[in-house]
């Protein structure tokens, strides 16, 4: 008897046919002897539509508050989705976050999972029950609802999956799997069959939408396999898995980007020790993610700092730049939000050199400027203009041939 965590987003629950579509599946899966666990978001929209009402009453809400209040979208789908089940002859029952119960720290509106207690889960299963958990939630340890950030539904079933020893989490979405890239950027991009969590985390933080960071990272740390499928069909998807033996087929597996990016440059700031963490420091303080960073060679005694931020934290990450930089006795800040980042990802990437360099002459055969670079083990990302975003993307995704499926 399998045991398998089937997770659905809010497209998926969308409307009262859909969600008796995730239902009939769910009790697919029960009547072929499996033990079931459904972890869903809140309908299409809804998160987006509370998180508004909470603007028009306060500019400066509590996040207590929010909480509260965002956690009951994912209350109504797990209710209507027991419903649909029972409708089709199965028991099901609903858990909210604290009736799983699902532990995390005190962090409200980006919380992190502690300890999941699922007795009661493994009970309702016991029983031959199908459980409806809702995604995005859980509880601190004094009982206070907390939310796990915006798309946090697949943490809680990749957790849930975790926390259960289940043998696959199923995660549903509008796309039948992980593509080569987007595509809607290329017409060509090719539906991987197998990545690993390596590949998948880095394609997730570098802009891929499908899957959230956390839930790939949380899954790497538990192995716990994941299966990204469609919910309108019965196709096989995309299987995120450990690194296998010979599973090193391609060199570059997919090309990821994030146009969400902007580029800042702290212009002779004082070429003496200290002087990039002063920089930094109170954008780490104020919660601003930097990304590439680069300190250029001292002419005179002094030196250009650039590094990105995401662009919606531009104008953030400007001012309180411009402290320090005045203290510093720097010449200025040049921000610009015009800027892209564009990356390969691939795990065969280690043991095959030439990747970058073959990179960098495809974007500058294309005529694409390359303004900053940074590298990890597996993967290379350029920053360049914005509204070269799609050109660089299609070069790449045809120079490393993304198109064909990799030599077995
Ligand atoms: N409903 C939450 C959101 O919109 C969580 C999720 O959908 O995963 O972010
Ligand atoms: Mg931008």
């Amino acid at each position: 008897m399998a045991t398998i965590v089937q997770k659905f987003g809010g497209t998926s629950v969308g409307t009262p046919e859909r969600i008796q579509r995730v239902a009939a599946r769910a009790v697919r899966a029960h009547r072929a002897g499996n033990r079931v666990v459904v972890v869903v978001s809140a309908m299409s929209g809804e998160t987006n539509r509370l998180l508004s009402l909470a603007g028009q009453i306060s500019q400066a809400p509590h996040h207590r508050e929010i909480d509260v209040l965002v956690s009951s979208g994912e209350q109504v789908s797990i209710g209507l989705v027991a419903l649909a089940c029972c409708e089709l002859g199965v028991e099901a029952r609903s858990f909210l976050g604290s009736q799983v119960r699902i532990t995390t720290d005190d962090a409200h509106g980006m919380a992190r999972i502690r300890d999941i207690d699922a007795d009661s889960v493994v009970a309702a299963l016991d029983r031959g029950e199908i459980v409806v958990v809702a995604g995005f939630q859980g509880v601190n340890e004094d009982g206070q609802i907390t939310t796990l950030g915006r798309g946090g539904s697949d943490l809680s079933a990749v957790a849930m999956a975790a926390a259960l020893k289940a043998d696959v989490c199923e995660i549903y979405t509008d796309v039948d799997g992980i593509y080569t890239t987007d595509p809607r950027v290329v017409a060509d991009a090719r539906k991987i069959d197998r990545i690993t969590f390596h590949e998948m985390l880095e394609l997730a933080s570098l802009g891929a939408k499908v899957l959230q960071t956390r839930s790939v990272e949380f899954a790497m740390k538990y192995e716990v396999p994941l299966h990204v499928r469609s919910s309108f069909d019965e196709s096989e998807g995309s299987w995120v898995v450990p690194e296998e033996e010979g599973m090193e087929g391609a060199v570059v597996t997919g090309v990821a980007f994030d146009r969400n990016t902007a580029k800042l440059t702290v212009l002779g700031v004082p070429d003496v020790p200290g002087t990039v963490a002063d920089l930094l420091f109170p954008l780490g303080e104020a919660g601003i993610n930097v990304d590439v960073i680069i300190q250029n060679t001292a002419i005179d005694g002094r030196t250009d700092v650039t590094f990105t931020v995401s662009q919606t934290e531009m104008e953030r990450a400007v001012a309180l730049a411009q402290v320090v930089a005045n203290r510093l006795g720097a010449s200025g800040i040049v921000a610009d939000a015009h800027v892209a980042k564009v990356s390969v990802v691939g795990a065969g990437m280690r043991s095959e050199a030439g990747v970058a360099v073959a990179m960098f002459r495809h974007l500058g055969q294309a005529n694409v400027n390359i303004q900053l670079i940074s590298t990890s083990e597996i993967k290379i990302s350029c920053i360049i203009d914005e509204k070269f975003t799609e050109l660089a993307v299609r070069v790449l995704h045809e120079a490393f041939r993304l198109h064909e499926a990799p030599a077995a």
